[in-house]
């Protein structure tokens, strides 16, 4: 029986706050002696009143302002009663009934090789359609359900059998929390949602979300049902999820098991799961608790919360252009492919270098041109040269946007051939040096005179009587081998167009 997954994330994102979310102490996660931020507020001390922070508040309503959220025009935190070690009031100020937000949406990219945009078939009326059609078409819509605020627990560090020691330091430190709707049905969708709510969250400067430091945590909602059914199936919870590959592997391994659970005609059991990264399976935890047993109720040291409409307003202007809009601008502006925008929407430093290059040049030909260049062969000795962990950081890239262009401007007047290009553009980002200098000093121009290459053509033919001879014959191959004869001649300075033209007219 073949099975369709529903799958809902639950994430917590850590904000990049100066400060934590109900105390003045240093929010910082690269602190790593312990208990060195902390104060009578976040260690729970008798008689301490919290505080909310003003510009975590801030951020959560820019991320729900770009996640298309409606904004609760009254939301309070409550009180999340439970206990554990590292939590020393004995509840986590959270949000619950009244959340800052809710009914938002992001879009991911799903199926990019499927897109109609390589049918050059569209007549001009057409083309904003087909456009729209490519836009809309590659991306899939999955709903928020809300996102709220709360603040972080501290840490656990179990140094032996005996005893477990506490560190506060994240104590404290702002998290926000999103829900998402069952809109997910596949591991690669749940690895897309993370990798583009990452990306936002970066472009909107609220969190680093870098997973594998903490600062972003997702937890995985899973059920199967047998295909056709209308009915959800039983919910596992999976946590312990610090990559976006454990994302999609507990996924994809929660699918195998769930299916052969019930194909052996049993029931999944509605519970929470960890998973095991080095085994790259999933394990039973616990029964999931039931929000009940948390006895949430208002935090009576806390105001309720509600936003002028010119607050907002506020908010919404610092939003800036957010990844989607600026892959569609790309494409539309430049005319690149959904691969081509997406690499400089996902490396934004290396995006701003292609908009200062472009800003150079007129001509759409040579915009492509410049990204070709700029998504292969500089990507390549970005990561060649300096390790990829680094690339396309503007510091780092020594060639200048200038110098760039006018490279680009090079080739494509035919001053020097794609064969030099790569020579040059090496140089380039050796020395930092321009590019004319290079060809003056390398005597790396194209031949481009006439005479030059007639010279070298009758040396050529005189080489290669045969195929000189197969030619004239009728056998039109031949001139490929004598142009690549020519052009090796020539050490690949000749220009090819002028090559084929030149040894045509001798032979006929
Ligand atoms: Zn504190």
């Amino acid at each position: 029986m073949k099975y369709f997954p529903t799958i809902g994330l639950e994430i917590h994102i850590e904000l990049n706050t100066q400060t934590k979310m109900f105390c003045c102490c240093k929010n910082d996660s690269n602190e790593t002696k312990p208990n060195q931020n902390i104060c009578e507020v976040c260690t729970a001390q008798p008689g301490t009143l919290p505080v909310a922070n003003e510009t975590a508040i801030k951020q959560l309503l820019k991320t729900a302002i770009a996640l298309n959220c409606e904004v609760c025009d009254f939301n309070r935190f409550e009180r999340k009663n439970y206990f554990y070690p590292d939590l020393p009031k004995g509840y986590q100020i959270s949000q619950y009934a009244l959340p800052m937000a809710r009914n938002g949406f992001l879009d991911i990219a799903v199926s990019i090789e499927n897109s109609p945009r390589n049918d050059q078939s569209q007549n001009q009326n057409d083309e904003k359609k087909a456009n729209d059609h490519f836009f809309k078409a590659q991306t899939k819509k999955v709903r928020i359900e809300r996102i709220h605020l709360e603040e972080d627990t501290g840490r656990l560090l179990h140094e032996s059998d005996e005893y477990s020691l506490v560190d506060l330091n994240r104590a404290g430190v702002p998290l926000m929390e999103l829900v998402t709707e069952p809109d997910i049905h596949s591991a690669t969708e749940a690895r897309e949602f993370i990798k583009e709510l990452q990306l936002l969250l970066r472009y909107l400067n609220v969190s680093t979300a870098d997973m594998e430091k903490g600062e972003m945590r997702c937890e995985v909602n899973i059920s199967i049902v047998g295909e056709g059914s209308d009915k959800l199936g039983t919910k596992v919870e999976i946590k312990n999820l610090n990559s976006i590959r454990s994302v999609e592997k507990s996924i994809e391994y929660e699918i195998k098991r769930q299916s052969e659970v019930l194909n052996q005609g049993e029931k999944v059991i509605q519970e929470t799961r960890g998973f095991h990264d080095a085994k790259q399976i999933t394990f039973s935890q616990r029964s999931k608790e039931q929000a009940h047993d948390y006895r949430y109720f208002p935090e009576p040291d806390l105001l309720p919360i509600s936003f002028t409409e010119d607050y907002l307003l506020s908010i919404k202007a610092e939003v800036p252009e957010l990844p989607q809009a600026k892959r569609e601008r790309f494409q539309r502006e430049f005319d690149l492919s959904f691969k081509e925008a997406d690499l400089y929407v996902s490396q934004p430093d290396l995006g701003n270098y292609f908009e200062k290059v472009v800003s150079e040049l007129e001509k759409k030909e040579q915009i492509k041109l410049a990204s070709n260049y700029l998504s292969t062969d500089l990507q390549a000795l970005l990561k060649e040269n300096q390790g990829p962990g680094l690339k396309g950081s503007r510091d780092r890239v020594s060639v200048t946007a200038e110098n760039f262009a006018e490279f680009i401007g090079l080739i494509a007047s035919g001053v020097i051939s794609s064969k030099m290009a790569k020579e040059l553009l090496f140089e380039m980002f050796q020395t930092g040096a321009g590019p004319s200098q290079i060809i003056e000093s390398k005597g790396l121009k194209q031949i481009g005179n006439e005479q030059e290459i007639e010279k070298i053509a009758q040396e050529v033919i005189k080489e290669n009587q045969q195929p000189a001879n197969d030619y004239k014959a009728g056998k039109k191959a031949s001139l490929q081998f004598l142009v690549g004869r020519l052009m090796a001649k020539s050490d690949g300075k000749a220009n090819p167009q002028l090559a084929i033209s030149v040894l045509k007219d001798i032979l006929s």
